[in-house]
Protein backbone atom coordinates (compact mmCIF):
# COMPACT_ATOMS: atom_id res chain seq x y z
CA UNK A 1 0.00 0.00 0.00
CA UNK A 2 1.40 3.47 -0.75
CA UNK A 3 1.48 6.24 1.50
CA UNK A 4 -1.45 8.00 0.17
CA UNK A 5 -3.73 5.24 0.20
CA UNK A 6 -2.24 3.84 3.93
CA UNK A 7 -3.36 7.74 4.99
CA UNK A 8 -6.68 7.62 3.75
CA UNK A 9 -7.19 4.09 5.39
CA UNK A 10 -5.76 5.78 8.73
CA UNK A 11 -8.10 8.65 8.37
CA UNK A 12 -11.19 6.09 7.90
CA UNK A 13 -9.96 4.01 11.32
CA UNK A 14 -9.38 7.14 13.12
CA UNK A 15 -12.89 8.43 12.28
CA UNK A 16 -14.29 5.05 13.16
CA UNK A 17 -12.37 5.50 16.68
CA UNK A 18 -14.78 5.69 19.68
CA UNK A 19 -12.13 4.26 22.56
CA UNK A 20 -12.74 7.32 24.82
CA UNK A 21 -16.11 6.31 24.73
CA UNK A 22 -15.95 2.99 25.89
CA UNK A 23 -13.37 4.03 28.27
CA UNK A 24 -16.14 6.71 29.55
CA UNK A 25 -13.80 9.70 29.20
CA UNK A 26 -16.62 11.56 27.33
CA UNK A 27 -19.98 10.25 26.08
CA UNK A 28 -19.51 10.59 22.54
CA UNK A 29 -17.20 10.26 19.87
CA UNK A 30 -16.34 12.75 16.83
CA UNK A 31 -13.38 12.54 15.61
CA UNK A 32 -12.75 15.84 13.85
CA UNK A 33 -9.28 16.72 11.73
CA UNK A 34 -8.63 17.20 7.80
CA UNK A 35 -6.13 17.06 5.72
CA UNK A 36 -4.98 16.31 2.02
CA UNK A 37 -1.84 13.88 1.27
CA UNK A 38 0.77 16.45 0.09
CA UNK A 39 0.03 19.43 2.62
CA UNK A 40 3.35 20.78 3.11
CA UNK A 41 1.88 22.37 6.65
CA UNK A 42 0.65 20.63 9.30
CA UNK A 43 -1.34 22.64 12.23
CA UNK A 44 -1.49 20.43 15.86
CA UNK A 45 -4.45 22.12 17.98
CA UNK A 46 -5.70 21.33 21.08
CA UNK A 47 -9.34 19.92 20.63
CA UNK A 48 -12.54 20.89 18.35
CA UNK A 49 -14.99 22.76 20.05
CA UNK A 50 -18.59 22.67 20.44
CA UNK A 51 -19.51 24.01 16.82
CA UNK A 52 -16.74 21.78 15.53
CA UNK A 53 -18.53 18.82 17.62
CA UNK A 54 -21.53 19.28 14.77
CA UNK A 55 -19.34 20.58 11.79
CA UNK A 56 -17.14 18.13 11.73
CA UNK A 57 -14.94 20.34 10.63
CA UNK A 58 -11.70 21.79 12.46
CA UNK A 59 -11.93 25.16 13.63
CA UNK A 60 -14.66 26.21 12.09
CA UNK A 61 -16.26 28.23 14.62
CA UNK A 62 -15.39 31.51 16.12
CA UNK A 63 -11.52 30.44 16.83
CA UNK A 64 -11.60 29.06 13.25
CA UNK A 65 -12.49 32.17 11.87
CA UNK A 66 -9.70 34.60 13.81
CA UNK A 67 -7.35 31.98 12.59
CA UNK A 68 -8.18 32.21 9.15
CA UNK A 69 -7.73 35.96 9.45
CA UNK A 70 -3.90 35.11 11.09
CA UNK A 71 -3.21 32.91 7.94
CA UNK A 72 -4.36 35.89 5.72
CA UNK A 73 -1.85 38.04 7.66
CA UNK A 74 0.64 35.70 7.48
CA UNK A 75 0.33 35.93 3.45
CA UNK A 76 -2.08 32.69 2.57
CA UNK A 77 -4.28 33.86 -0.27
CA UNK A 78 -7.02 33.11 1.35
CA UNK A 79 -8.51 30.94 4.14
CA UNK A 80 -9.46 28.63 1.31
CA UNK A 81 -5.49 28.27 0.41
CA UNK A 82 -4.08 27.76 3.90
CA UNK A 83 -6.83 25.20 4.29
CA UNK A 84 -6.00 23.40 1.38
CA UNK A 85 -1.88 23.27 2.14
CA UNK A 86 -2.67 22.02 5.74
CA UNK A 87 -3.41 19.42 7.39
CA UNK A 88 -5.36 20.13 10.44
CA UNK A 89 -5.52 17.55 13.66
CA UNK A 90 -5.28 17.95 17.32
CA UNK A 91 -3.95 16.30 20.33
CA UNK A 92 -7.41 15.20 21.07
CA UNK A 93 -9.70 14.85 18.31
CA UNK A 94 -12.76 14.45 20.09
CA UNK A 95 -14.88 17.54 21.78
CA UNK A 96 -14.06 16.95 25.44
CA UNK A 97 -17.65 19.00 27.06
CA UNK A 98 -18.00 21.86 28.22
CA UNK A 99 -17.11 22.71 32.02
CA UNK A 100 -19.35 23.03 34.74
CA UNK A 101 -19.70 26.81 34.44
CA UNK A 102 -20.45 26.69 31.04
CA UNK A 103 -18.14 29.26 30.50
CA UNK A 104 -15.87 26.98 28.40
CA UNK A 105 -14.38 24.13 27.34
CA UNK A 106 -12.63 21.35 29.22
CA UNK A 107 -9.11 20.80 28.92
CA UNK A 108 -8.49 17.70 27.13
CA UNK A 109 -7.82 15.10 29.72
CA UNK A 110 -4.67 13.60 29.41
CA UNK A 111 -6.19 9.77 29.12
CA UNK A 112 -7.65 10.90 25.98
CA UNK A 113 -4.58 13.05 24.72
CA UNK A 114 -2.46 9.56 25.29
CA UNK A 115 -5.71 7.71 23.30
CA UNK A 116 -5.10 9.96 20.86
CA UNK A 117 -1.50 10.04 19.99
CA UNK A 118 -1.23 7.17 17.84
CA UNK A 119 -3.49 8.85 15.02
CA UNK A 120 -0.80 11.92 15.20
CA UNK A 121 2.22 10.00 15.10
CA UNK A 122 1.26 7.64 12.11
CA UNK A 123 -0.43 11.36 9.98
CA UNK A 124 2.77 12.40 10.74
CA UNK A 125 5.06 9.79 9.74
CA UNK A 126 2.60 9.28 6.50
CA UNK A 127 2.51 13.12 5.39
CA UNK A 128 6.01 14.21 6.46
CA UNK A 129 5.39 17.74 6.86
CA UNK A 130 7.77 20.87 5.80
CA UNK A 131 6.27 22.93 8.96
CA UNK A 132 4.00 22.63 11.91
CA UNK A 133 2.18 25.24 13.71
CA UNK A 134 1.15 24.23 17.14
CA UNK A 135 -1.67 26.28 18.22
CA UNK A 136 -2.22 27.04 21.76
CA UNK A 137 0.23 25.93 24.84
CA UNK A 138 -0.66 21.62 25.03
CA UNK A 139 0.40 21.71 21.53
CA UNK A 140 3.38 23.92 21.68
CA UNK A 141 4.65 21.74 25.36
CA UNK A 142 3.88 18.61 23.47
CA UNK A 143 6.53 19.29 20.63
CA UNK A 144 9.12 21.41 22.34
CA UNK A 145 8.52 21.02 25.60
CA UNK A 146 6.53 23.23 28.73
CA UNK A 147 7.64 26.55 28.68
CA UNK A 148 5.75 30.23 28.81
CA UNK A 149 3.55 31.18 25.39
CA UNK A 150 5.82 34.27 25.66
CA UNK A 151 9.18 32.73 25.12
CA UNK A 152 7.79 30.22 22.19
CA UNK A 153 6.07 32.69 19.94
CA UNK A 154 7.48 34.82 17.39
CA UNK A 155 10.49 32.18 17.15
CA UNK A 156 10.82 29.37 14.78
CA UNK A 157 12.13 25.59 16.03
CA UNK A 158 13.40 22.60 14.59
CA UNK A 159 13.99 22.21 11.00
CA UNK A 160 12.56 18.93 9.39
CA UNK A 161 9.99 20.10 10.03
CA UNK A 162 10.23 23.71 11.02
CA UNK A 163 8.22 24.39 14.15
CA UNK A 164 5.90 27.96 14.51
CA UNK A 165 4.29 28.21 17.60
CA UNK A 166 0.79 29.89 18.20
CA UNK A 167 -1.65 31.25 20.86
CA UNK A 168 -5.59 29.94 20.80
CA UNK A 169 -6.92 32.10 18.63
CA UNK A 170 -10.35 31.85 20.74
CA UNK A 171 -11.37 34.53 22.14
CA UNK A 172 -11.26 33.70 26.05
CA UNK A 173 -7.37 34.09 25.87
CA UNK A 174 -6.41 37.48 27.57
CA UNK A 175 -2.60 36.90 26.34
CA UNK A 176 -2.96 38.72 23.26
CA UNK A 177 -4.09 41.84 25.32
CA UNK A 178 -0.54 42.71 25.90
CA UNK A 179 0.85 44.64 23.01
CA UNK A 180 4.02 42.95 23.14
CA UNK A 181 2.60 39.56 22.52
CA UNK A 182 0.57 41.04 19.44
CA UNK A 183 4.05 41.42 18.14
CA UNK A 184 5.25 38.06 18.78
CA UNK A 185 2.09 36.59 17.11
CA UNK A 186 3.00 39.29 14.15
CA UNK A 187 6.63 38.61 14.05
CA UNK A 188 4.85 34.61 13.88
CA UNK A 189 2.69 35.55 11.27
CA UNK A 190 5.90 36.72 9.26
CA UNK A 191 7.81 33.97 9.60
CA UNK A 192 4.86 31.72 8.77
CA UNK A 193 4.69 34.01 5.45
CA UNK A 194 7.78 33.82 4.88
CA UNK A 195 7.65 29.84 4.65
CA UNK A 196 4.65 29.76 2.27
CA UNK A 197 6.70 31.91 0.12
CA UNK A 198 9.96 29.42 0.24
CA UNK A 199 7.25 26.72 -0.10
CA UNK A 200 5.86 28.22 -3.29
CA UNK A 201 8.90 28.89 -4.42
CA UNK A 202 10.63 25.59 -4.50
CA UNK A 203 7.27 23.73 -5.83
CA UNK A 204 7.28 26.36 -8.66
CA UNK A 205 10.62 25.32 -9.25
CA UNK A 206 9.98 21.91 -9.44
CA UNK A 207 6.91 22.33 -11.47
CA UNK A 208 9.19 23.48 -13.91
CA UNK A 209 12.15 20.82 -13.97
CA UNK A 210 9.77 17.74 -14.20
CA UNK A 211 8.01 18.57 -16.51
CA UNK A 212 4.98 20.03 -14.87
CA UNK A 213 4.26 17.62 -11.80
CA UNK A 214 2.41 19.23 -9.15
CA UNK A 215 3.43 16.97 -6.62
CA UNK A 216 4.18 19.02 -3.36
CA UNK A 217 7.77 19.33 -1.46
CA UNK A 218 8.59 16.55 0.39
CA UNK A 219 10.85 16.08 3.54
CA UNK A 220 12.95 13.35 4.36
CA UNK A 221 11.87 12.70 7.72
CA UNK A 222 9.64 14.10 10.12
CA UNK A 223 9.87 13.98 13.99
CA UNK A 224 7.31 13.72 16.65
CA UNK A 225 10.03 13.56 19.32
CA UNK A 226 9.92 16.68 22.19
CA UNK A 227 12.22 18.98 21.32
CA UNK A 228 14.27 21.47 23.51
CA UNK A 229 13.04 24.97 23.30
CA UNK A 230 15.64 27.34 21.83
CA UNK A 231 14.26 30.42 22.63
S1 LIG B 1 -10.39 11.53 21.34
FE1 LIG B 1 -9.11 10.42 19.86
S2 LIG B 1 -8.70 8.39 20.82
FE2 LIG B 1 -10.46 9.34 21.88
S3 LIG B 1 -12.28 8.53 20.80
FE3 LIG B 1 -11.76 10.53 19.86
S4 LIG B 1 -10.43 9.97 18.12
FE4 LIG B 1 -10.50 8.17 19.48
Amino acid sequence: MGGREELLFLQAACRACHICVDQAIIPEANPTFEGRWGAPFFLVGQAPGPVERVSRRPFSGRAGKELDRWMVRAGFENAEEFRRLTYIAALMRCFPGRNRAGSGDLKPPPPAIANCAHWLEAELRLTKPKVMILVGQLAIARFLGPGRLEDGVGHRFGDRPVMIPLPHPSGQSRWLNDPANRERLAAALGLLGELRMSLARTTRSRSNSDGGSRQPPRVRRATTTAMRRKA
